[in-house]
């Protein structure tokens, strides 16, 4: 089944370490863009061959800016364009100072059934440093407000590796996320790319990222503190509680399909792989002309699919399947990359079991440095 994908690149204002696809919030922009992504959903029906689908994602930019009416819009949309699956997961991702509980009803009657909080954090002082707009009073009282409006699965985004941030920090932030009782976590590390006004501002303020070892010990005993509230870990990143795994998120980690709209959306289905125009502006005037909003289009070789598959796979928790990947892509991994795989599996980074391969939760911490394996 396919995932669909929804890109909304509006922001109330711009965060400073921000590497998304996304732009200051302009309402009449707002209105054109909608009409763009409806009419762009339209179009996909004529070509979609088989178009089940069962999973919708409003990620952004700040999907939750737009107003409930129009998230009713495009999912109606995607109903009409595709055969959507009557227990699909609907997701939006929603940041805590543009919610009411009115909103959060709203939404819910508009279809959506699962939100996706961008958190980051549970202190003022490091929510003021990434110069995000809501503070933790906000972010609590948002997750009750979800509540209230009845939703039933909730997922928190939080942020670790923080400028000045301590793993005892850290901890509080997660301790709290734990006590609201969301039904999913991510947890990201913070990147600081050169370009991004955060790295000016933690120079300027003599704010330092704490040494590697305290990162690691941030992840370790989150995810220790994580399970031990029945948590699954089931990616590097993620969590959830059983069965509340993000079917959408999966369909990228586990060789899935997916079809995404709007300005800088990536697809990748039936072995091809392309991307729609990045500006809002740009998108929203070839939707009007009736112009295709795809470059970048281009099938994939068997050797990048293979390159994919074993990426996403070493992702998750339960690893990659040999004997799946075998009759897939004709590809014995042992008996290619095991020479260069064995000395992760010495030094305890990676597990041989039942003719699964995968990342220890410490060897997750270098994950980078076994997937090089493969490329
Ligand atoms: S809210 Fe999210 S997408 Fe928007 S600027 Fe901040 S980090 Fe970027």
């Amino acid at each position: 089944m396919l995932g669909l994908y929804l890109h909304i690149p509006f922001c109330s204002a711009i965060c400073n370490y921000c590497n998304f696809n996304r732009g200051l919030f302009d309402a009449a922009l707002k209105e054109r863009y909608v009409d763009a992504l409806v009419t762009e959903i339209e179009r996909s029906r004529a070509s979609s061959e088989s178009n089940r689908a069962d999973t919708i994602y409003f990620g952004g930019g700040t999907p939750s800016l737009l107003e409930p009416g129009e998230i009713a819009r495009i999912i109606e949309a995607c109903t009409d364009a595709f055969e959507v699956s009557g227990d699909v997961e609907v997701t939006l991702e929603a940041n805590p100072e543009t919610v009411t509980v009115q909103r959060l009803a709203a939404f819910r009657d508009a279809g959506v059934n699962r939100l996706s909080f961008g958190v980051q954090s549970f202190r003022d002082d490091e929510l003021r440093r990434l110069s995000r707009l809501h503070g933790a009073e906000r972010a609590r009282a948002a997750f009750r407000e979800a509540r209230q409006a009845g939703f039933d699965n909730i997922s928190l985004d939080l942020m670790m590796w923080l400028p000045a941030q301590s793993v005892a920090d850290w901890l509080t932030s997660v301790d709290e996320a734990i006590a609201l009782g969301p039904e999913h976590l991510s947890l990201y590390l913070l990147e600081v790319y050169p370009n991004a006004p955060l790295r000016d501002e933690m120079a300027r303020a003599h704010w330092s990222l704490a040494p590697d070892d305290d990162a690691a010990a941030m992840y370790l005993e989150a995810m220790a503190r994580l399970e031990a509230a029945g948590y699954d870990q089931y990616e590097i990143s993620n969590v959830a509680r059983p069965g509340r795994r993000s079917r959408h998120n999966l369909k990228y980690w586990t060789d899935g399909e997916w079809i995404g709209f709007g300005c800088g959306a990536h697809s990748t289905r039936g072995g091809a792989r392309w991307k729609n125009v990045s500006g809002t502006d740009d998108y929203v005037g070839r939707v009007a002309r009736g112009e295709s909003t795809a470059v970048e289009v281009r099938q994939l070789s068997a050797s990048e699919m293979l390159g994919d598959a074993l990426f996403t796979g070493l992702r998750l928790v339960e690893g990659l399947d040999e004997e799946a990947v075998a009759n897939r892509y004709g590809v014995d991994i042992w008996a290619r990359y095991g020479p260069d795989l064995e000395p992760f599996l010495e030094n305890g980074v990676l597990r041989r079991q039942a003719r699964r391969l995968f990342l220890t939760r410490e060897g997750m911490l270098v994950a980078n440095e076994v997937m090089s394996v493969f490329v």
